[in-house]
């Protein structure tokens, strides 16, 4: 994928990273265009420590199912721009289940009972539902302090893949203009790391968040997870 005509202005076009699936739409672009991000060291501290319990679930899954998992496998969509790689894919007697494998901190842990998995979690899953043509999904969240895990399992969602679809075409249509589109506002922009493409200030931020505390994307996310069992 390349834009521009003659081979000076030539240059990669960055493929869709399923991990932005469910995110702020103005912030998936700010990825696809190549912005950088300010990571406070606790953000750091967070992904580093989450990189670790990361390959140990993979070795673990290893261990447990030699013959019938692989990890890291890759995945692309020309249709759809994607391109990323499944944690894990795991043969099963019913067919082959995508395994999404994410770790959060306890006080969101712990909201988990009550929300649900968080919707980048579950786009990111059925996007690879869509994509691979999979029968069943599982998305396995572990709090890093405790170790403690949550399990839910789907199958295809047309609510949810139309949803992603969507998404992700409006974010590669600002890709393609180079233009951002307008902010998503919500309590995640305290914790967004391009937050100062979006506000002046941290007191413009708060303002905002005050105004317009609940994300509300377009298309609106789809009600309650159909078929989700939590394990
Ligand atoms: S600050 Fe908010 S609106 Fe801006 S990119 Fe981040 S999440 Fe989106």
């Amino acid at each position: 994928m390349t834009e521009g005509k003659g081979p000076r202005n030539r240059r990669a076009v960055r493929w869709f990273p399923p991990s932005l699936a469910g995110q702020c739409l103005r912030y998936a672009v700010m990825d696809l265009l190549g912005f950088g991000r300010a990571i406070d060291p606790d953000g750091l501290l967070a992904m580093q420590a989450g990189a670790v319990l990361h390959r140990q679930f993979q070795a673990e899954l290893k261990r447990e199912y030699a013959e019938s998992v692989a990890v890291e496998v890759r995945i692309r969509s020309e249709e759809l721009g994607v391109s990323g790689r499944m944690d894990a894919v795991w043969q099963r007697a019913e067919g082959a289940a995508v395994i999404e494998y994410k770790t959060v901190h306890r006080e969101k842990f712990d909201d988990l009972a009550e929300t649900g998995p968080l919707v980048g979690h579950w786009a990111q899953l059925l996007l690879y539902l869509d994509v691979t043509g999979h029968p069943l999904g599982y998305l396995i969240v572990e709090c890093r302090e405790t170790g403690r895990r949550r399990t839910w399992r789907t199958g295809p969602d047309q609510a949810w893949q139309g949803w992603v679809r969507a998404r992700i075409q409006w974010a590669r249509a600002h890709q393609a203009s180079r233009t951002l589109p307008a902010r998503e506002v919500s309590q995640a922009c305290r914790q967004c790391d391009r937050w100062r493409r979006c506000f002046a200030s941290e007191t413009e931020r708060e303002q905002a968040i005050l105004r317009h505390p609940v994300w509300e994307p377009s298309p609106p996310v789809p009600a309650v997870y159909p078929g989700v069992v939590q394990a």
